[in-house]
């Protein structure tokens, strides 16, 4: 009733405005805060106008109104994720392939093999992570030389297992003095690691302005082919602010304030840096937003420890936090470990009584093990959590239920592109299903389609400050839409990663379609 009531008064107060588009014909999961789903939507001027049934739809056009008629097809909000290493892959990503969702390994080497295809011998050819061998489901187990030599023997060809391994074709391992009788498997310390020295990604030529240029438009396609709108970017680079500057992204992107603090000496520098610069410099479309998703480097957790954090680097970890709370910025940690959750949050309720962090929303991500109490306190404190598909890569066993049943606001990503994918049609597959890309059941807990949905949607835009421009559809937001080749509410939980979006809008704009019916996207509109 009361649903139905706003519906109309929406109606009634913009009856006179024309749309430019009218989305038609669709299952919107409009992802409101009743799950509403419509038929319809009247978008102009990038925002959203009308929505609801396809009849009613029809006093918003005009003769120059562009009818998108999904023809039953469902529609959901532009994924938006929390977690992102963006610029490091733009930078080689003219020389990858990549395994987003691939579980054979028949169709794996077809890719590397399709890559090879498409270059000049001697180009290089990289996969920068995002897999592991048990997503095979035919034949799980690392790649042999046998087969890097027979899918690119004219091409140096490595593929990366997160930071810790990688294998190399012959052409490859020769490149940086290795002796290929050796085998494809390599120790990856020393030679794809973002610690020097970098081998293997030292012996490629580096990527030229221009070809970053193109690695940065092409790779935003990507993105926005897999459904994504919206993307955290760790780390700020000049070509990102470049291109924003000459017109609209076609994909929202927030970064985060440049900061170096590694010792007591680098964090009072870092501290006041912090303290005068502005936070949320988001303009809608890009901007440095926050800081992440290391505050203070030795508080860098990996494995899990017997003892505390020592207090000299909890300290000085206050020390930043105030910082960054007196500035009013944003906070994504990097958590793994619940031992580390729980240190965290006590010099966090430290800092929070001399300078309170209850509205900046501060966000402890990757939190694979967190305990109902730990949730308890960051919840009391308004932080809030991410959840990425690198814990499906790893293996790890999250307690999803535990956290989607405390109400604590919680936001899925990714953490690609080198310990996870980024398809959100993986990460979703994973929460709802519990199952790995293989197969293989990694989750004891898991999330509702709904709650999935919401937690890749509108919870990553409250976790941005959005909520009210993006995360779902709703009168007054940004038509950020994505419109897909299967139903996501019906399609079995297995198959949710195989689901291809048909269109991707972002902001009333079409930035990617693959059917030639809704045959739209001007080339302007895809720079
Ligand atoms: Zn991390």
């Amino acid at each position: 009733m009361c649903g139905i009531l706003t519906a109309l008064t929406n109606t009634a107060v913009l009856a006179q405005e024309k749309a430019d588009t009218v989305v038609t014909n669709g299952k919107i999961l409009t992802v409101d805060s009743d799950f509403r789903v419509v038929q319809a939507l009247a978008i102009n001027g990038g925002r959203i106008v009308a929505r609801g049934a396809s009849t009613e739809m029809t006093r918003y056009s005009g003769p120059n109104t562009k009818i998108i008629d999904v023809k039953g097809a469902t529609v959901i909000p532009g994924l938006i994720d929390n977690h992102f290493h963006f610029t490091r892959a733009v930078e080689r990503w003219h020389q990858q392939a990549r395994f987003e969702g691939v579980d054979t390994r028949r169709e794996a080497l077809r890719i590397l093999a399709a890559k090879a295809a498409s270059l000049k011998p001697g180009d290089w050819i990289m996969v920068q992570g995002g897999w592991t061998p048990r997503q095979f489901a035919d034949a799980p187990g690392s790649f042999t030389l046998a087969e890097l030599d027979g899918v690119a023997p004219k091409n140096p060809l490595f593929v990366q297992e997160g930071y810790s391994l990688v294998y190399a074709n012959s052409l490859a391992l020769k490149a940086v003095g290795l002796n290929p009788a050796d085998g494809a498997r390599r120790n990856a310390t020393g030679l794809v690691s973002f610690q020097p020295p970098y081998a293997l990604y030292d012996a490629m030529p580096p990527a030229s302005p221009a070809q970053l240029d193109q690695n940065l438009t092409d790779f935003m396609h990507e993105l926005n082919a897999t459904g994504l709108t919206g993307v955290y970017s760790l780390g700020q680079s000049k070509f990102l602010a470049d291109r924003a500057a000459k017109g609209p992204l076609p994909l929202r992107l927030w970064e985060t304030l440049p900061v170096f603090a590694n010792d007591p000496a680098s964090a009072t520098k870092a501290a006041a840096l912090i303290e005068r610069s502005h936070p949320n410099q988001f303009d809608g479309q890009y901007g440095i937003y926050g800081l992440a998703e290391v505050l203070y480097g030795p508080f860098f957790d990996l494995a899990p420890r017997k003892d505390p954090w020592p207090p000299e680097i909890m300290n000085e970890y206050g020390k930043l936090a105030t910082a960054a709370a007196r500035a009013g910025f944003h906070v994504h940690e990097h958590v793994i470990n619940n031992s580390a959750v729980t240190d965290l949050l006590d010099t966090l309720e430290k800092v929070n009584r001399v300078q309170p962090i209850g509205k900046l929303r501060w966000t402890l991500g990757h939190v694979y093990d967190i305990s109902p109490s730990n949730i308890a306190r960051a919840k009391a404190m308004g932080m809030t959590l991410g959840v990425h598909g690198a814990a499906m890569q790893a293996g790890a066993h999250m307690p999803l239920r535990k956290i989607a049943d405390s109400g604590i606001v919680f936001g899925l990503g990714t953490d690609a592109t080198i310990v996870s994918h980024y398809s959100p049609f993986v990460t979703l597959g994973w929460v709802v299903s519990g199952l790995d890309v293989g197969g293989s059941r990694v989750l004891d807990e898991t999330l509702t389609r709904e709650e999935a949905l919401i937690a890749h949607t509108r919870s990553n835009a409250y976790l941005f400050f959005q909520e009210n421009a993006l995360g779902s559809l709703e009168v007054g937001k940004q038509a950020d839409l994505v419109v897909l080749d299967r139903d996501y509410m019906t399609v079995p939980a297995a198959d949710i990663k195989h689901i291809r979006p048909t269109l991707t809008m972002v902001g009333g704009r079409v930035v990617f379609t693959s059917l030639a019916q809704y045959n739209l996207a001007r080339a302007s509109e895809l720079r």
